[in-house]
């Protein structure tokens, strides 16, 4: 009771603030919505913006940091999912938010919080509680409206709200019984609509990846409510109603659509399915494919190489990086991402060319010299390594990976104190990882201490049969 009525008060005293004026210009830039709104609701939106700000649990992921502008455009973005509410509406339940740089977790980085977007299957109360994950690239590109109408911000919180009954299985609460029966018949038709059109490799206005479930289908169908509001009220009428009701809003009145991808949604998927599909799907996606290579959209360039990044795809993945450079040759992320494909690939002096590259063009990003030396470490050069790993632990204490790769050249250049310090480090903060207890093992044994050589090994072996083969994953 007390903790509610401090919490009620402090957040009438942020409101009470006035409002940074960087804020306002990171709202209007990055929030597309924003400007469009009447004044009552911008500042609404300000309102939820400035609380969401200051109450959440901000991380970032892979050693990732979090700026302001970042947490504004979340929360902006955010905001306008609860303008239809009569009072205003914080995402109680959601603690964490975590951000990543790019769209693709290499295995090196990830912190393994068991969550990433769409990796693991959705389960109920565990989840909803969660942290929510974010790609920042995609946060950014679906609030300046350059990622073709779609919006992981939208998605990610409509997952939530699902999930605020107990169960993320799409639909979220609703109201009466009335609006339940509509609900139940006009999202089981549109969903059937959709996997039938997936199937077929159908243009669609929702993206096929909502025929994946009906948690999937009610996550594309609020991207899309918010997105393209013209072009779903038209196409697609009573789902759009059974939104316009649930979210209490009608984004087809003030929100312009959002410009369409110049592919059919769910393109990617399509062509990245080719091989699983049947002769005639086959034929259909490698016809929709063709088309997409045609595509002089860097965007869609940089997403699809994601898309195989993903899929474990490394060769497409950095082709794909490649015309992405070629459109647009000051993006350092196509260069950072096609520098994770080559290392996985094992070839990293291509992949420190790439991490040269996204260093030059934005040289504040510690992400790129954590790659790089990672790449360093992959040829052991490991002088080289150590200086750019300094860098990263001059910008912050450093995180797991960067402890292990720090260990990686220590063990390297023969110092197994510092090796074992550093591996020991990385395993406080995150102890399933094979391969740190892999190479802990391998320090130990090089310094004669046999028994926590085998204890370190096992616990690796234990983790991942694989281990030793690849001395990583
Ligand atoms: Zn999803």
């Amino acid at each position: 009771m007390i903790f509610s009525w401090l919490k009620d008060h402090r957040r009438k005293t942020l409101a009470a603030e006035p409002f940074p004026r960087d804020w306002q210009d990171w709202l209007s830039r990055n929030v597309r919505h924003y400007p469009h709104l009447e004044p009552p609701k911008q500042a609404r939106v300000r309102q939820v913006t400035r609380v969401f700000v200051a109450e959440k649990n901000w991380v970032g992921g892979g050693e990732f940091s979090v700026t302001d502008e970042m947490k504004v455009t979340v929360a902006g973005q955010a905001a306008l999912m609860t303008l239809g509410l009569d009072e205003p509406y914080y995402f109680d339940r959601v603690q964490s938010i975590i951000l990543y740089k790019g769209s693709y977790v290499h295995p090196l980085f990830s912190e393994r919080f068991g969550m990433l977007r769409e990796r693991v299957p959705i389960a109920g109360e565990a989840w909803y509680r969660g942290p929510i994950v974010l790609s920042w690239r995609e946060v950014l590109a679906g609030g300046r409206d350059a990622s073709g109408g779609k919006n992981v911000v939208f998605h990610e919180f409509a997952h939530y709200l699902d999930g605020l009954d107990g169960h993320v299985d799409g639909s979220p609460p609703l109201g009466a019984r009335q609006q339940r029966q509509t609900w139940y018949r006009v999202t089981e038709a549109e969903y059937f609509r959709l996997v039938g059109q997936a199937r077929r490799n159908e243009v669609s206005l929702l993206d096929h990846y909502g025929a994946k479930n009906r948690a999937e289908f009610f996550a594309v169908a609020t991207e899309c409510f918010f997105e393209r509001p013209q072009a779903m009220r038209t196409q697609h009428a009573e789902l759009y109603g059974v939104l316009r009701d649930f979210y209490r809003q009608d984004p087809a009145q003030w929100a312009p659509d959002a410009t369409a991808c110049p592919e059919p949604s769910g393109l990617f998927r399509a062509a990245a399915w080719r091989d699983n599909r049947g002769d005639l799907a086959a034929k259909r996606a490698r016809k929709s494919r063709l088309a997409m290579l045609r595509s002089r959209n860097p965007n869609t360039w940089f997403r699809l190489s994601v898309t195989y990044l993903n899929e474990g795809r490394f060769g497409l993945a950095a082709r794909a990086a490649t015309r992405a450079i070629e459109l647009d040759p000051t993006d350092a992320e196509a260069y950072y991402h096609r520098a994770l494909a080559r290392m996985e690939q094992g070839r990293y002096a291509e992949a420190v060319a790439d991490c040269n590259e996204a260093v030059r063009l934005d040289p504040e990003d510690p992400t790129a010299y954590q790659t790089r030396g990672a790449a360093y470490v992959g040829l052991g050069r490991f002088t080289r390594a150590m200086e750019d790993l300094d860098r990263v632990f001059a910008e912050n204490e450093g995180g797991a990976e960067a402890h292990y790769l720090r260990g990686r050249v220590w063990a390297g250049l023969g110092n197994l104190r510092r090796a074992i310090a550093d591996f020991s480090h990385s395993l406080s903060i995150r102890p399933l990882a094979a391969e740190v207890h892999y190479h802990l093992g391998l320090a130990y044994q090089r310094t004669g201490d046999e028994d926590a050589a085998n204890r370190e090994l096992a616990k690796a072996f234990q983790l991942d049969p694989h281990v030793a083969r690849t001395g990583k994953r």
